[in-house]
């Protein structure tokens, strides 16, 4: 393990902070609180202050609302045809400021410079896959059974949208959001994460730049979401909440969003299995971990949470799997050497490091790490864990960090049972040869997303979500992501 110097960005691709700090973006307009409130956002490889965001009070809160309101007719009258446009050229001004974008989210985030261009380009996709729907938005019509009368459904947009989104995908989980919601027609008030919420400021300048009309994208921070979500779900001309971030605060969410009975699309937590079976082709899963727990330095909802390996593998993949572990680079995020980057904040590396003395004491090996990184920035190794315990914590709770904990299985059903244990349900992986077994394990794992010989799932062609306490609803695929968006009018006329 090596460590990597933050190495300053090319000149064309200095994010300007400044910029992206100088206002809540309300209406079209760049506006102070008028609280005179700030939230200092900081750089994890560092702990330096990079810049301070506006604190929300409540009369922003109602103007970003009316904002929304008086925006809402005329994009939802603008032809589906130039909303796809604009949406496309919010892509093609994210493709050319991918590098700005990038830096930007490595900084603010820690992310690895590498993970932060994948998010970007990721991001961008959303803009240009909602611009193509945009216009294929299609209703119904039948002869109803009967024979008497027939049945149009309309799809309509559902009216003001509030988003909220977690700090580990600063741009992707904003863009996620916002480009279903204005293709379908909708206005939105996006509440990015306090940790990180320079890239959803600079990223309404761009849809700015793009044509986005005045008030149909609002950006608001706070230092107070649960009083400001309640506000804004109490106006009545709300009428969606997507959310994306921990399970606990989507559960609170939605108690809130019930007392309005608003729609909700949940995008939660995820404890993903990550499955080896003993006829696995050994490096292309080795290649699949890697990338389902090093993304994004383990810091992903689809992160592989808790690793089954079969026993005649276990040893083999165990050994190569330290290797590739401890040939990565960790370092500040906004470098080109950086392999691993930081956790967001020193609360996350606390979390880590509860967990892994936990398995420990269960009687876990680390092969590599297992240890917090002392001096400057929230750094933790790259770490595996071998002989983990099935009762240990972090068999229930997310890591969300570098750590890969082993378990050895004997059986399919054992395994199943093991994978299913657990109250979430977003993603998981399975690796075998035997194309039979692989669909058979899929079809019986309780899963909203699996990657069968493939350690990497996201893709805004397909419907992305999870099960059981992992969320509620999709975003992204053909119809899902935009269908969140939307309500069915159903007509019943004779002729
Ligand atoms: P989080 O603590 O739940 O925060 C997510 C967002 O909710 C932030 O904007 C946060 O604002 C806001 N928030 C916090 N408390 C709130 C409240 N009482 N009312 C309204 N909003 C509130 O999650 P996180 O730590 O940012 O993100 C990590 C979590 O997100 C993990 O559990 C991960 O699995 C999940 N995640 C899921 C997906 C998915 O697609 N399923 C994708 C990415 C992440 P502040 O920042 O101001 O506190």
């Amino acid at each position: 393990m090596t460590l990597a110097h933050a190495r300053l960005p090319a000149e064309h691709a200095l994010p300007d902070l400044a910029a992206a700090s100088r206002g809540l973006y309300i209406g079209g307009q760049w506006v102070p609180s008028d609280t005179g409130g700030s939230i200092p956002v900081v750089d994890p490889s560092t702990e330096a202050v990079l810049a301070h965001v506006p604190d929300a009070g409540p009369d922003e809160v109602a103007k970003a609302v009316e904002a929304a309101a008086s925006a809402t007719p005329l994009w939802r009258d603008t032809p589906p045809r130039k909303r796809s446009e604009i949406l496309r050229r919010c892509f093609e001004l994210m493709v050319e400021r991918a590098e700005m974008l990038a830096q930007l989210i490595s900084m603010e985030n820690g992310k690895a410079l590498k993970d932060a261009r994948g998010e970007v380009a990721y991001a961008a996709e959303f803009f240009r896959w909602n611009a193509e729907e945009a216009v294929r938005i299609s209703g119904e019509f039948a002869l109803a059974p009967a024979g008497a009368n027939r049945i149009i459904v309309d799809y309509q947009p559902i009216g003001i949208c509030l988003l909220i989104t977690p700090w580990n995908f600063p741009a992707a989980m904003a863009t996620r959001k916002i480009a279903p919601a204005l293709a379908a027609g909708c206005t939105v008030i996006l509440k990015p994460a306090s940790e990180t919420p320079l890239t959803a400021y600079a990223l309404a300048a761009l849809y700015e730049e793009a044509g986005v009309p005045a008030g149909v994208v609002n950006v608001l921070t706070t230092s107070d979401p649960g009083s400001m979500s309640a506000a804004i779900l109490a106006d009545p001309r709300v009428r969606k909440l997507s959310f994306t971030g921990s399970t606990g605060v989507g559960r609170a969410l939605l108690a809130e969003a019930s007392k309005h009975v608003i729609s909700c699309s949940m995008e939660l937590g995820g404890n993903a299995p990550f499955i080896v079976f003993d006829d696995a082709d050994l490096e292309a899963a080795l290649d699949g971990a890697m990338v389902a727990k090093m993304r994004n330095a383990g810091e992903a909802c689809t992160a592989a949470n808790r690793i089954f390996v079969q026993d005649g593998i276990y040893d083999a993949f165990a050994a190569a799997l330290t290797r590739r572990m401890q040939a990565l680079t960790i370092g500040a995020g906004a470098s080109d050497k950086t392999d691993c980057g930081p956790m967001i904040t020193r609360k996350a590396v606390e979390k880590i490091s509860r967990l892994v003395d936990d398995a420990r004491q269960r009687g876990a090996r680390a092969l590599c790490g297992g240890e917090a990184s002392d001096g400057t920035g929230f750094f933790y190794p790259p770490t595996v864990l071998v002989d983990v315990d099935r009762d240990s914590l972090m068999a229930r709770e997310e890591i969300f960090g570098p750590v890969a904990p082993l378990y050895r299985f004997t059986h399919e059903d054992e395994v199943i049972d093991l994978a299913n244990d657990t109250e979430y349900g977003l993603a998981a992986y399975i690796y075998t040869r035997d194309v039979g077994r692989g669909l058979r394990v899929c079809s019986r794992i309780e899963a909203g997303m699996i990657g069968l010989n493939r350690g990497l799932v996201s893709d805004p062609a397909a419907p992305f979500g999870g099960v059981k306490q992992s969320g509620l609803g999709r975003e992204g695929g053909q119809h899902h992501g935009i269908a969140e968006f939307m309500e069915a009018k159903y007509i019943a006329t004779s002729f």
